[in-house]
């Protein structure tokens, strides 16, 4: 099979046939630009709607013999062999390539499955001997290769005109295309991000001094040359801040675009919340800048904080500020966009799932129920105990029988809180619940009444961060927890990637996963020691050493249990003096990790 990429761009093409395979073929070809004719008695009614809208052609009718030659790309898709035979005679005598769906032997050539990045596109293929390779082929690659990778061909090619424009000898040429190449793509992750114009000017600047320039091509005058980034758009040479919520704790709940705007970065600075959805294969060339707030004290005061963006914007950064939750509750996001807007900083806000309403419902709390619960009220007590802040209307809350009250910063404002609820006239004994670490494998919850929530949650030792929830929907957590009730909860096991043959499984089962590609990251550090760890997985003896190098972390504490693939691996664990080792045979070692763990709990 020979590989080839067709123009396909206006040319007159002809499926045959109006079912679900002939419409894929109609959107692959519009989606490049043919001219779609369909041939078919019966066309499915989205290929009507096309037809609609003037994007294709239908022929309501029979194929008609010989009409194939005719096209420049033929597709038949009916389930009449002898019909889709006819197509093909007519289209390769004429010399016509044509494609007989599912019919190998009627096809003078084959569809590769393929992943397309803008201009930028992988084709995969088996020459029809193992397509169920192809497609998870595709599935694999299409999460390597993130949505980045658009901007990163837009770029390339950009630069491409940039370099050629400059007049550049060849060899130096490729030179800056070298710098291009390596200083975007982390080749070991395959990852890429999109260089500043700045860089880029850089880069072939660089190259002017080396040699080859004809002399003509350089602009006169002091400074680097800026020739060719006129065509680079103005607005690209500034930064642009991205305020990222990083939801709640667990790492999925995330946003895609969040996630995009991480992995495009080239600089993060973000909460200690935020830290567990960092992601662990971020390129170390990132640069990281925790400015994490615990309670009672602000390592880093909000003003530096906002110093901080302005400055790595103005150096024509991507910069994604990761906040816990969702940026514009509770967590002084609208102060920050603020500083960013007075310094003229272009950004942006992703928002995502905010402590309240994700924290209750990993609880086993619906925040609003039908007939029960109509309002939700978000608050936080810390301004309302400042005499001169502004003051929460306690009374309004209190006196609502069919409201939901959550609470931010919850451990050190619960007993004022309940005072002035109890105050206003709230029943002590309206159901209320307290949520240490919610959603993450170190959740914590208990379940009271507003009269001993306090209480309650001193004996059993809450600590901040948490949220509490009062209401009558608090009732349902009995019956609503889903999640500490699975057979894994509370688990965090570190494993390195790829870890697709167990990830989904061990979620499944309640388990936190945390998947580190080796060389282990510095975010990847991050995210280890933002929780406990409970136990990692090993397959081999090197991943043993990997793994031991990073055994000294802040999550990783003595009771790691060290599940190894065979006698070799618990043996290297053993040596490196991993405590808790338990070896599982080599042959059925995925099948039995889940049940040995599970066992492991009960036992
Ligand atoms: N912007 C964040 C809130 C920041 S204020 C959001 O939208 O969720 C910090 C407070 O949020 C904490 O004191 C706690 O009350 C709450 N919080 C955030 N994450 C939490 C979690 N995983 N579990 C419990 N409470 C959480």
């Amino acid at each position: 099979m020979y590989p080839v990429m067709l123009n396909i761009k206006n040319q007159d093409c002809l499926v045959v046939g109006g079912g679900a395979v002939a419409l894929r073929k109609v959107e692959g070809l519009l989606c490049d630009g043919a001219i779609v004719t369909v041939v078919s008695p019966e066309p499915d009614p989205h290929l009507k709607e096309l037809a609609g809208k003037g994007e294709i052609v239908i022929e309501k009718r029979e194929y008609v013999s010989g009409e194939a030659a005719d096209y420049s790309l033929v597709f038949a898709t009916t389930d009449d062999r002898e019909v889709n035979r006819e197509v093909y005679r007519d289209a390769s005598g004429a010399g016509v390539w044509v494609n007989v769906a599912d019919d190998p032997e009627l096809c003078t050539f084959h569809l590769p499955s393929r992943l397309k990045r803008g201009s930028f596109q992988l084709a995969i293929a088996s020459a029809g001997e193992a397509p169920f390779v192809v497609r998870r082929m595709r599935q694999m690659l299409e999460r390597r290769f993130g949505e980045e990778w658009t901007a990163w061909i837009d770029a390339a090619s950009r630069f491409r005109n940039c370099v050629r424009e400059a007049g550049i000898d060849a060899s130096v040429q490729e030179k800056c295309f070298d710098r291009f190449f390596s200083e975007t793509v982390d080749q070991d992750n395959v990852r890429a991000r999109v260089p500043t114009a700045e860089e880029q000017a850089q880069w072939l600047s660089a190259t002017d001094r080396s040699r080859g320039v004809r002399p003509g091509a350089l602009p006169d005058g002091p400074g680097a040359p800026t020739y060719g980034i006129e065509t680079i758009p103005d607005d690209t040479r500034t930064g642009f801040v991205s305020l990222v919520g990083a939801g709640p704790g667990d790492p999925g709940l995330m946003t895609l675009k969040g996630m995009r705007r991480i992995m495009n970065a080239d600089a993060v600075v973000y909460d200690r919340l935020a830290a567990t959805s960092l992601p662990c294969d971020l390129s170390p060339g990132v640069g990281l800048f925790p400015v994490g707030k615990t309670a009672g004290h602000h390592p880093v005061p909000q003003e530096e904080i906002n110093a901080l963006l302005v400055r790595l914007g103005k150096e024509g950064k991507k910069v994604v500020r990761l906040k816990g939750g969702d940026p514009y509750v509770f967590g002084r996001g609208g102060e920050e966009a603020e500083a960013l807007a007075d310094a003229g900083i272009r950004f942006e806000v992703v928002p995502c799932a905010t402590a309240a309403v994700a924290v209750t419902a990993y609880a086993g709390i619906p925040v609003t129920h039908r007939n029960e619960v109509v309002r939700v009220t978000m608050v936080t007590a810390h301004e309302s105990s400042k005499e001169n802040g502004p003051q929460v209307r306690w009374d309004l809350i209190a006196a609502d029988p069919h409201a939901c009250l959550l609470g931010y910063m919850g451990v050190t404002s619960l007993p004022q809180v309940t005072e002035k609820l109890l105050e206003a006239g709230m029943k002590p004994d309206t159901p209320a619940a307290l949520i240490e670490r919610g959603t993450t494998s170190a959740q914590k919850v208990v379940i009271s009444s507003i009269g001993d929530l306090h209480e309650e949650g001193m004996r059993q030792g809450i600590k901040p961060p948490a949220l509490f929830a009062v209401g009558p929907v608090v009732r349902h957590s009995e019956m609503l927890d889903w999640f500490s009730t699975r057979s894994l909860s509370g688990e965090r096991i570190v494993a390195l990637s790829p870890a697709e043959w167990i990830r989904e499984d061990l979620e499944y089962f309640g388990a936190e996963v945390v998947e580190v590609t080796t060389p282990v990251t510095p975010a990847a550090r991050i995210v280890l020691s933002a929780l406990p760890l409970t136990g990692c997985i090993v397959r081999s003896t090197e991943e043993v050493e990997a793994l031991d190098e990073e055994a000294d972390t802040a999550g990783w504490g003595p009771e790691v249990i060290a599940w190894c693939r065979g006698p070799e691996t618990a043996a290297r664990a053993g040596k490196k003096g991993w405590r808790n080792i338990v070896e599982l045979d080599s042959e059925s070692f995925g099948e039995n990790l889940i049940a040995s763990m599970i066992a492991g709990r009960n036992s």
